[in-house]
């Protein structure tokens, strides 16, 4: 009795998540917590695309399953807006709505991994990369990219981890954790090695895509000799602030989209009908409220790097996309305010809880002990006032 899977004792709890119900107990019993732990916007879902779900509900046809992979409206709006802004020729058979991007991920991983299979996560990776991998009975392959290389990894680092056992490699840019992007030259590079390897398809995560601050994106599906090869995952969360409608999709070859759609199928069918008619107005209608939206950030992400310069020991690289700072703290680590030690990234995180009121993530959860991820999806007070609070609980450490 009372005896679950092996499967799920393989991984752990996800730790933003986590993270943020500790920040929502702390707020509960009535503390200023400071939320900088969930990778979520601050800001509220366009107005626009609130009112396309209302005229949903009014229009009282939506109420039934959709197909299982999506709309077709929404497909072929996907669809579009790859040929046009990524320079990838998806159509609409090739794209699988899913609830979130996670499940788009996970629905990815378990129809093509067997058991034994390598992937090669790009490390810092975000939590759930590793999590799915193991749930897919696969083994998950950290290539590690270090702070002084803005956390990227190189494609000879790539061709070096390749084992015959290899299938996948994933990896982000715009990057969760490091807010690292690649150029296009270094993913030109990586390109090159996959094409020696015939047997590994390669999950692009680009879900961070439009929160870019060096003016260009580059889809890897849309390199030379990747189509065939590249599952691209996105999502309406990030750039539409939509992270609660829950709506993800892949653009990947039709044979993996047809395997995503079978194991979507029996998982969960398709995602809600009413936040599908949201993102197709997200998705046709202007991008203006996202645009906006990328400007606060790129202001924030200023005003953060700046403050985290004034803090003795932190070390930090200059995102260039996505919202978060993964600074290294690891200078604070075997420092005591009188009471507890520091010992790793959790009890760091724990102390800026508890005595800050500020909730961060664990560099752990994302492959990098040393290092903390700060997300400044928040309010521009907001972040002054967590910088000041984690400066001043710091200073009590010796
Ligand atoms: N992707 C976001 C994050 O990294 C949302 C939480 C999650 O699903 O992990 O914080």
């Amino acid at each position: 009795m009372n005896k679950l899977s092996i499967r799920l004792n393989a991984f752990e709890e996800s730790a933003t998540l986590a993270m943020a119900a500790k920040a929502r107990e702390f707020k509960n019993r009535g503390i200023d917590v400071i939320s900088l732990s969930l990778g979520e916007p601050d800001f509220k879902t366009p107005a626009h695309i609130c009112e396309a779900a209302k005229k949903a509900i009014d229009d009282g046809k939506y109420f039934a399953y959709p197909p299982v992979a999506g709309y077709q409206d929404l497909r072929e709006a996907l669809a579009a807006k790859y040929q046009k802004e990524n320079n990838v020729p998806y159509k609409a058979e090739n794209i699988v709505v899913s609830n979130g991007a996670k499940q788009s991920i996970a629905n990815a991983m378990l129809a093509i991994l067997n058991p034994g299979d390598e992937v090669i996560i790009f490390s810092p990776y975000w939590v759930s990369y590793d999590a799915l991998v193991r749930l897919a009975e696969a083994k998950p392959v950290l290539v590690k990219g270090g702070i002084e290389n803005d956390f990227k990894v190189t494609a000879s680092q790539v061709e070096e981890a390749i084992t015959s056992k290899t299938r996948i490699i994933i990896f982000s840019s715009p990057c969760n954790p490091t807010g690292s992007v690649f150029l296009r030259s270094e993913l030109e590079a990586i390109a090159q090695v996959v094409s020696k390897h015939e047997n590994i398809v390669v999950i692009a995560d680009e879900i961070y895509e439009h929160i870019n601050f060096t003016g260009e994106h580059v889809s890897f599906a849309s390199l030379p000799g990747m189509f065939e090869r590249t599952i691209t995952v996105n999502g309406f969360a990030k750039g539409f602030a939509m992270t609660g409608w829950r709506v993800g999709y892949i653009g990947a070859p039709k044979w993996i989209a047809d395997g995503c759609n079978k194991m979507q199928g029996q998982l969960t069918s398709a995602n809600c009908s009413i936040a599908q008619r949201a993102a197709l107005a997200a998705i046709t209608d202007d991008l203006a409220p996202t645009f906006a939206m990328v400007k606060e950030y790129e202001k924030r992400r200023e005003i953060v790097y700046n403050l985290l310069k004034e803090i003795p020991g932190i070390k930090s690289n200059y995102p260039q996309g996505a919202f978060y700072f993964f600074p290294d703290v690891s200078f604070y680590y075997g420092k005591s305010d009188g009471e507890r030690t520091i010992k790793n990234g959790d009890d760091f995180c724990m102390y800026m809880l508890e005595k800050a009121h500020v909730s961060l993530v664990p560099g752990g959860a994302f492959g990098e002990e040393k290092c903390i991820r700060l997300s400044y999806a928040a309010s521009e007070k907001d972040l002054r006032e967590a910088l000041k609070r984690i400066k001043n609980a710091l200073s009590l450490l010796n």
